[in-house]
């Protein structure tokens, strides 16, 4: 199994630290937004990190990419249609990305949607998806189209259901009070409300969560579910007849919703 460590950024981001099985010192990390408490972390336990791993070009995701690769000699990877703050190797989907020092490889997957060029890795079972799918959850469309977000999303879904998620921030437990309001009767998202809220007052993240239990509660993986078709065409107050609209209802639906 894949050694991951969140390292908590700004309010609620996580930066993923990765460790790898072969050198216990080598390191990579995805994200990371903020430089500090990166360096902080590879001071107190003496790593090296050899490689950053950017999904997108938002700040709170790339932010401390430099400062991190003037410290350490790091290598980046990021979307190779996306600009970010640093000089990186850009990624399309069905690249693969090899980290020799860690004894570790990913396969890039094109995820448009939050952004134009958003690319997720995966590999050893672990999914690193930034802002395209959060738990219970998925990333608001800044720049890309319900249509793309939703073929992204498809293609997360198709990946094992054992695949662990690692997302770009804690935002389960408000998502999960969407997720209720959109899909009432599923009793698997009143179970996993429970375990989240213990997990969150124990103070552990809920993160990561898998492909299989998402597919159980994400209202954006479930469009094409009779429940939360029906519950988006109530909203909407008209038949929503693909699964793009009634992903695109439900998308604006959760923008609003308190
Ligand atoms: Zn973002």
């Amino acid at each position: 199994m894949l050694d991951v460590a969140p390292i908590p950024a700004f309010r609620d981001n996580y930066i993923w630290l990765i460790r790898s099985a072969r050198d216990p010192r080598a390191v990579a990390v995805v994200d990371p937004g903020d430089a500090a408490p990166v360096l902080e972390w590879l001071a107190s336990e003496d790593l090296h990190l050899h490689a950053v791993l950017a999904t997108h070009h938002h700040a709170d995701h790339v932010g401390g990419a430099r400062q991190l690769v003037e410290a350490t000699g790091a290598a980046v990877f990021g979307p190779g249609r996306e600009r970010l703050p640093v000089a990186f190797t850009p990624l399309g989907g069905n690249d693969r990305v090899s980290l020799p020092a860690l004894g570790l490889e990913f396969e890039v997957i094109d995820v448009p949607g939050h952004t134009a060029g958003h690319i997720a890795y995966y590999g050893h079972d672990a999914l690193f998806c930034g802002d395209t799918l959060f738990s219970a959850g998925c990333g608001r469309l800044f720049e890309g189209t319900a249509g793309q977000m939703l073929a992204s999303l498809d293609a997360l879904a198709g990946l094992p259901d054992s695949t662990r998620v690692y997302c770009g921030h804690e935002y389960t437990a408000a998502n999960l009070r969407f997720a209720a309001a959109a899909e009432p009767g599923n009793a698997d998202i009143g179970d996993y409300v429970r375990k989240v809220t213990e997990m969150r007052t124990a103070g552990r993240p809920s993160l990561p969560s898998t492909i299989g239990l998402e597919k159980r509660v994400n209202p954006f993986l479930r469009s094409r579910t009779e429940n939360v078709k029906l519950s988006a065409e109530r909203r909407a107050g008209r038949p929503l007849p693909t699964p793009v609209a009634v992903f695109a209802e439900v998308r604006s639906w959760k923008d609003m919703f308190q």
